[in-house]
């Protein structure tokens, strides 16, 4: 089959390919770019299975930039330009234990973004939130009691479909080439000058990607650029350059119910009474709104005995919510003994085990974009800046809103990251 030649291959159409495809050609408009997925069409990866929170309440300077200028431009596309990405900021209420207070930590963030603190008379005059817990439940389940909450203002949901649909439209009318239903083999690295001899690449050439092999034949580009999630380190492996992330899988349990809906329906502080994306101060343990269903999808950071697998479709486990995650709402709020599980799905998180933050780097002429860490979808917009950065060889990248990063901050060996403080 003859090859199809490009300037730029992007392979994955979630969000972070989408972001990277539309920076790349916004800067660079002749710049011939296909964006490649082996899904029948865009956001199928974990862009679709994702609870789409998003938040600035980050400690880390760097991932306080990604996401605040994701949120500022997500913001500028529903409110300036008009189309709807069902951005809704209902606020994130971490629910907190004194003893897991960092007034330090907090003293920062309120003064980079609107940080409320909800003290617990407040919170128990909601009627439905159990503060103090049940003596003997707390013990069994190794829980603790609520002091007090703190409420991200600038923060809420959004529909990553749309986010998507938006770039994709985008994208399409600046003449980007989609092709869907093709999947990318392993990449193969080939001398930058063949000598047509047996056995190349040998040590001493200089090696590229040249081209990748798809079940529709092969495409080649001068960049291709891994935003692949955690299928990353399947397609680099053979390369010898490291994606330095593991899966871990994640699931969604939507519940919903009379009960559900009071509470659900019952937060008078923001448009449409909505209660805030909420996470319990046990096992990261959090309820996003869904309105749109009537719902709560409830999902949680579970560690220990979760392994690093990678199932083609994994499922999300009924037993895993029944008797691990509902004992622990309940415990919060009784009055959910009486939800149902109306739902469920699973995905994956693409885990930077050590700093939990992106990693965005060019090794050879690929450019690796991944390590998204349970937060790619409030950060997209920015990691698809830095991508372009990277692409453009600039020293520093100007992220929405004027905010500056060096390029290079999220790359392995320049990495400039800080430690995180408010993981979930
Ligand atoms: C349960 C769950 C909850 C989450 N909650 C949040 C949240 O509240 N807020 C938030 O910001 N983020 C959240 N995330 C994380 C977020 O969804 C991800 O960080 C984000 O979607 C990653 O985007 P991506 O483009 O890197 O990956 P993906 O969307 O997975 O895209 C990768 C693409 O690569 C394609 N691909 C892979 N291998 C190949 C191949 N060999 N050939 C061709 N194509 C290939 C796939 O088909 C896929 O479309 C959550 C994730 C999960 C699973």
């Amino acid at each position: 089959m003859p090859s199809k030649r490009f300037d730029v291959i992007i392979i994955g159409s979630g969000i972070v390919g989408l972001s990277s495809a539309y920076h790349i050609k916004n800067n660079n408009p002749d710049v011939r770019i296909a964006v490649v997925d082996m899904a029948p069409t865009f956001a199928q990866g974990n862009t679709g299975k994702s609870a789409a929170g998003f938040r600035d309440l980050f400690s880390s300077e760097v991932n306080f930039k990604l996401s605040h200028s994701s949120i500022e431009f997500y913001k500028h596309i529903q409110e300036d330009l008009k189309f709807d990405l069902g951005m809704k900021f209902i606020g994130y209420l971490f629910l907190l234990n004194n003893s897991d207070i960092r007034l330090d930590v907090l003293e920062t963030l309120s003064r980079k973004t609107k940080v409320k603190h909800i003290d617990s008379g407040s919170l128990s005059d909601l009627g439905y939130l159990r503060l103090k817990l049940d003596p003997e439940n707390k013990k069994l389940l190794n829980l603790s009691d609520i002091d007090v909450g703190i409420l991200g203002e600038n923060c809420g949901i959004i529909e990553p479909e749309l986010v998507a649909e938006f770039y994709y439209q985008e994208l399409v009318k600046m003449g980007v080439e989609f092709f869907f239903n093709t999947k990318v083999e392993q990449y193969k690295l080939e001398p930058v000058n063949p000598l047509d001899y047996p056995g190349e690449p040998f040590l001493w050439q200089k090696t590229h990607l040249k081209s990748i092999m798809t079940n529709n034949g092969p495409m080649e580009a001068d960049v291709f650029i891994s935003a692949t999630d955690v299928w990353t380190t399947g397609l680099l492996d053979s390369t010898g350059i490291d994606s330095h992330i593991r899966p871990k899988k994640r699931q969604i349990f939507q519940i919903g119910g009379p009960e559900v809906e009071k509470i659900l329906f019952g937060w008078e502080q923001n448009e449409g009474s909505i209660m805030p994306f909420t996470i319990l101060p046990s096992y990261g343990v959090y309820l996003r709104p869904a309105p749109k269903y009537k719902a709560f999808w409830v999902g949680s950071s579970d560690d220990y005995g979760r392994d690093y697998s990678l199932e083609v479709d994994p499922e999300a486990e009924r037993s895993f919510y029944e008797n691990s995650v509902s004992q622990i709402l309940q415990a919060y709020f009784p009055s959910f003994s009486n939800s149902k599980l109306t739902g469920m799905w699973a995905g994956y998180y693409a885990y930077n085990t050590i700093d939990g933050t992106p990693y965005i780097f060019k090794d050879l002429n690929i450019i690796v974009a991944t390590g998204t860490s349970g937060s790619g979808i409030l950060k997209g917009d920015a990691i698809g800046r830095i991508v372009e950065g990277i692409y453009s060889n600039r020293e520093n990248t100007t992220l929405f809103g004027g905010l500056k990063i060096k390029t290079s901050a999220l790359s392995v060996s320049k990495r400039e990251v800080d430690r995180e403080e408010f993981v979930i």
